[in-house]
């Protein structure tokens, strides 16, 4: 859709034009917030900021892609390439990147995925327990998104296990600060320990950044809202605070991730002079639709009341569709593409929407193994498909073993990078040799890489380990010289080329992998990360992972923000395919036509069959239904199943309560006033024209 300048309502202006202290619009779903945010950047740029001094966050890599392009259509190519619009951890990384050293971070450090923190961790607190390695990790990660480390999460552990978990955590600070990593977590915790303790740093950004904007405010957490407090208050004016945040309560869907709705509550409190701006016209759905949605929303408590209305007709009522199983649903999600991609034409609300394309359609659920038998039957359908939020490209092995070796390079103290590469492919160098090489870096406390090279270890080890691990030490030397000094596509490409073959690493797949297909399509998936480092390299992508430069980088450069860059599948081409996503990855996205598969009681709400279903899970779950639903324009189709898989069983389905929410059969008894007058007023008119008509035939008789 055109983004004229025009197109603003009253309100929206408002927030576009307060540009002198800290402004929250907090409005429902489709009313235009991010659009605000677009729109803002526009203005601010025509009021004297230079685009550099823009910062917009948002919630997603996507999502900082999608604004860029918007912002282009709005100022142009050139300033939008130098705004900064990233997401919290991109912008975290910037930060780290210039000035980490001031707390305490060697120039190239590594950034740990959260496989890299599993590994660790149970390391750290010699685990072999999978799940109670995770349970620490998650434990953790709550902690340090509340601030806390490890000494004060001991001081806060409620139980032997949260004491224990605490413990683990002080293990796990100690060797990223050895390893020079940083896990996610710390992308925002140490840029927030550098504005707090260091005046320098602090005044140079908060200089450097003339208007923060927050995009999905409700879902923050408590680091990021000091983060973000940090960068836009000035020590000589507390109050001042150039930022602008948009949000919306009823949407709040990442409490498990530690997101805290605290944030929206304390605006107020902590910026006295905050303009807080409500919008209320929905722009995105029919009227059925935003009714089904208001009705859902409406079982949970309110924080702030809130009015959302359409001028759009009713439109298609909401199809709701009872399947005998996961198959069927996925036929009947099939057949509802094929048949309204069979019409084309204007949208239900008479809006052109053209011919309609597959990217017009989303399947949209509640947990990622859903998205299985959906893509079986789209691929027999020929439907062509995407899967967004779901099994990351970069948790592939063969891009993780890959991804090692580059962390390697970018910083040698890295150890759980260094087992990996030095054991991937296999070179002849043993378990007894590396355990040696532990022993050793453990005793002198060094890491694993610089203990190799010690003239001490030699007489440890045969002449043949010696040899073995040397001449690993002397290649990655070479070839961190070398990516050090290689930019644009063309040079990087022969040269990660060229290390591939030195490594033998398609030799490896096929030697590795039982099926020869197999090894072609992860050889194939090598392939495409080749090059899509090669293109970042030559400055071609500028958008993903917070686009941190748009002119040409060294491989070395691009090695480091990897772990940053959650998905290749977000590298944006933009294709005529279907979306399939779970619901908590579409949040701020639409569709004209969406499925919601799989509502039952189970599933949405989501319930495991060790956890209790507490009022505020529930609360949660009804949100993520209401983000749901207004996700469509259009057409809206709501699945729900008679018999539904669990594990290996199957068992009866019950409908979702927020089916019975939506009050889909009351829809004139929750009409919008508006709506309802203008049925009023028609119905009227035609009785009118009918007494009228009645009239006239009287008269002639
Ligand atoms: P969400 O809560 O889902 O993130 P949002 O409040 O951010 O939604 P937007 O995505 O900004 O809403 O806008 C929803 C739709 O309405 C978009 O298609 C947008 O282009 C359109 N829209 C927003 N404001 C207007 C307006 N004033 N006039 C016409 N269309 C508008
Ligand atoms: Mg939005």
């Amino acid at each position: 859709m055109a983004d004229a300048p025009a197109s603003l309502n009253p309100a929206q202006l408002e927030a576009v034009h307060h540009l002198r202290g800290p402004c929250l619009v907090l409005a429902g779903a489709g009313s235009g917030k991010t659009r605000v945010i677009t729109h803002k950047i526009a203005r601010l740029l025509q009021a004297g900021l230079a685009p550099k001094q823009i910062a917009a966050i948002t919630f997603t890599n996507k999502a900082a892609q999608e604004m860029r392009e918007r912002a282009k259509g709005l100022v142009g190519p050139k300033a939008a390439k130098d705004l900064v619009i990233s997401t919290f951890h991109s912008l975290g990384v910037r930060l780290l990147r210039e000035d980490g050293q001031r707390v305490g971070l060697k120039e190239q450090f590594s950034i740990l995925d959260s496989d890299d923190v599993l590994g660790v961790l149970r390391d750290a607190g010699s685990c072999s327990d999978n799940a109670l390695a995770r349970r620490w990790q998650w434990t953790i990660s709550l902690w340090k998104n509340q601030g806390l480390d490890s000494e004060a999460a001991l001081r806060a552990a409620k139980d032997a296990d949260e004491q224990v978990a605490a413990r683990v955590m002080k293990l796990y600070e100690e060797r990223l600060a050895a390893y020079q990593a940083v896990d996610f977590d710390d992308l925002i915790g140490l840029p927030l320990k550098l504005l707090q303790r260091d005046e320098e740093a602090r005044a140079k950004w908060q200089e450097r950044f003339g208007h923060v904007l927050v995009d999905e405010y409700q879902d923050t957490n408590a680091v990021q809202y000091e983060l973000l407090k940090a960068l836009v208050s000035h020590p000589d004016d507390r109050r001042r605070g150039l930022f602008t945040a948009v949000g919306d309560d009823d949407q709040s869907i990442y409490g498990w991730r530690g997101a805290t709705i605290d944030n929206l509550k304390r605006l107020p409190e902590d910026w006295p002079t905050l303009k807080v701006i409500p919008l209320e016209q929905n722009y995105r759905s029919t009227g059925h639709i935003l009714r089904a949605a208001n009705n859902v929303i409406a079982g949970n408590p309110k924080l702030f009341e809130k009015k959302l209305w359409s001028e759009f007709g009713d439109g298609d009522p909401v199809r709701l569709v009872e399947c005998d199983g996961e198959e069927h649903e996925a036929e009947r999600a099939v057949a509802f593409i094929q048949g309204l991609r069979g019409q084309g034409g204007a949208l239900a609300d008479g809006r052109q929407g053209g011919q309609t394309k597959f990217s017009d359609f989303a399947v949209l659920y509640r947990a990622n193994h859903q998205s299985r038998v959906l893509e079986q039957k789209l691929r027999a359908a020929q439907i062509p498909y995407k899967v967004s939020g779901g099994t990351s490209f970069f948790d592939r092995a063969e891009i993780k073993d890959l991804c090692a070796w580059l962390r390697l390079l970018v910083n040698q103290d890295d150890d759980p990078a260094f087992l990996r590469a030095v054991t991937t492919p296999k070179r002849g160098i043993g378990h007894q040799t590396l355990g040696k090489l532990g022993e050793f870096s453990g005793k002198w406390k060094v890491s694993l890489f610089e203990a190799l090279f010690s003239e001490s270890l030699a007489a440890q080890l045969g002449p043949k380990a010696i040899g073995s691990l040397h001449e690993f030490g002397r290649y990655v030397n070479e070839l961190e010289h070398r990516a050090r000094h290689t930019q644009g596509s063309e040079d990087a490409k022969a040269l990660l080329l060229e290390w591939l073959k030195d490594i033998g690493y398609e030799q490896h797949l096929y030697d590795s992998e039982d099926s020869e297909k197999l090894a072609a399509s992860r050889w194939s998936n090598v392939m495409d990360f080749i090059d899509w480092i090669a293109k970042r390299c030559g400055g071609e992508i500028t958008q993903e992972g917070g686009n941190f430069e748009s002119e040409r980088q060294t491989v070395l450069q691009v090695a480091q923000t990897i772990s940053v860059i959650i998905s290749l599948a977000e590298r944006g081409d933009e294709q005529d395919v279907v979306t399939l996503s779970t619901l908590h990855a579409s949040k701020g996205l639409e569709w004209p036509h969406v499925v919601l598969a799989g509502v039952n009681e189970g599933l949405l709400p989501f319930k495991s069959d060790a956890e209790e279903m507490t009022p505020q899970r529930l609360e949660e779950e009804r949100r993520l239904m209401y983000v749901g639903i207004t996700r469509a324009r259009s057409t809206l189709m709501v699945s729900t199943l008679r018999r539904r898989k669990k594990g290996r069983e199957t068992v009866a389905g019950i409908p979702s309560r927020f089916i019975a929410e939506m009050k889909l059969n009351e829809a004139g008894a929750n009409e919008d006033p508006r709506e309802r007058l203008k049925r009023l007023r028609a119905e009227l008119a035609t009785k009118a024209a009918g007494v009228a008509e009645q009239q006239a035939a009287h008269r002639g008789r």
